[in-house]
C-alpha cells in the first residue's frame, strides 16, 4: 500500500476488524451503486472516502431542485445537470485516489446484468419495486451480493442478500410479487435525514461484505422508525418457492 494511502486510510487501518489487509480489499474493490438519490448520495459518498477502489455511479435521471433537501452529493449548482456525472463531481474531490464510473442512461437489461457481474457489491438505491425486482434477477444470475434498502416519510428498511451463497434469501424471497409502483417520496414526502441513515447502513453493509468482517443482514430485515427513532429486526428465509432464487423454477424454465 502508497504511503499517501496509509495516511488517508490510518483510521480502518487502526481497527483490527479491518488492518492494512482489510483496506486493500477496499481498495481493491468494485461497487455499483444503481441511484444517486437520496440512498445513494450518502452510500456513495462514505463508500469513495473509505476507499473503495471503483465505484459505478448509475443513474439517469437529472438534477431537481426538489431533490437537494436529502440527496446531499448534489449541489444547487448542478441542478439540470446529469446526476451521474453530478455526483462523479462531487466524489472525485473527495476521494481523488479511486475510479469513479458514471453511467447517465438508462441501462438495458443485458447492460445492467454485465454492470452487476462486474461488481464485487451492488447497493439498490432506486425507488421502485420494478427497477429492484430486476436488479434482484440479475444479482441472483450472477450469484453478486446485493444490498437494497428503501425510505418514505419517517421510515426505512433494509436488507443484504448474500447471493454467492446457496442458503441466502433474495430480494424476491421476501417481498414476493411485482405490486404496481407503490408508494414514492414525491407523493408521500421524506423525512431528509432518513435516507442518511439507510443510505449510511447500506455503505457499512458493503464494507463489511468486501473486508469480510462482522455479521451483515442476510436474512435479517432492518426497519428503522425515525418519529419514534426505533429499530427493530425480523427474521426470514430463503422461499423454496421463490420464482426467482428457488432450484425449481429454474430447473423448470429450462425445461
Ligand atoms: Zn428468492
Amino acid at each position: 500500500m502508497k504511503e499517501a494511502d496509509k495516511k488517508r486510510y490510518s483510521r480502518h487501518i487502526q481497527l483490527p476488524h479491518v488492518g492494512e489487509e482489510g483496506q486493500q480489499k477496499l481498495l481493491d474493490s468494485r461497487v455499483l451503486i444503481i441511484g444517486m438519490g437520496g440512498l445513494g448520495s450518502p452510500a456513495s459518498m462514505y463508500l469513495a472516502s473509505a476507499g473503495i477502489g471503483c465505484l459505478v455511479l448509475s443513474d439517469f435521471d437529472r438534477v431537481d431542485e426538489s431533490n437537494l433537501q436529502r440527496q446531499i452529493v448534489h449541489t444547487t449548482d448542478s441542478i439540470g445537470n446529469e446526476k451521474a456525472l453530478s455526483a462523479q463531481a462531487t466524489l472525485k474531490r473527495l476521494n481523488p485516489g479511486i475510479d469513479i464510473i458514471a453511467i447517465d442512461w438508462a441501462l438495458d437489461s443485458q447492460e445492467l446484468k454485465e454492470q452487476i457481474d462486474l461488481a464485487d457489491v451492488v447497493l439498490d438505491c432506486t425507488d421502485n419495486f420494478e427497477s429492484r425486482f430486476e436488479i434482484n434477477q440479475s444479482c441472483v444470475e450472477t450469484r453478486t451480493p446485493l444490498v437494497s434498502g428503501a425510505a418514505i416519510r419517517t421510515d426505512g428498511q433494509i436488507s443484504t442478500y448474500l447471493l454467492n451463497r446457496e442458503d441466502s434469501p433474495c430480494y424476491r424471497c421476501l417481498y414476493g410479487e411485482v405490486t404496481g409502483s407503490g408508494e414514492s417520496c414525491a407523493a408521500e414526502g421524506i423525512l431528509a435525514p432518513v435516507v442518511g441513515v439507510i443510505g449510511t447502513i447500506q455503505a457499512i453493509e458493503a464494507i463489511k461484505i468486501i473486508a469480510g468482517i462482522g455479521t451483515t443482514l442476510c436474512g435479517r430485515l432492518l426497519l428503522f422508525d425515525g418519529a419514534n427513532l426505533e429499530f427493530q429486526s425480523m427474521k426470514f428465509k430463503k422461499d423454496p418457492e421463490c420464482p426467482a432464487c428457488s432450484r425449481t423454477s429454474a430447473a423448470v424454465e429450462a425445461v
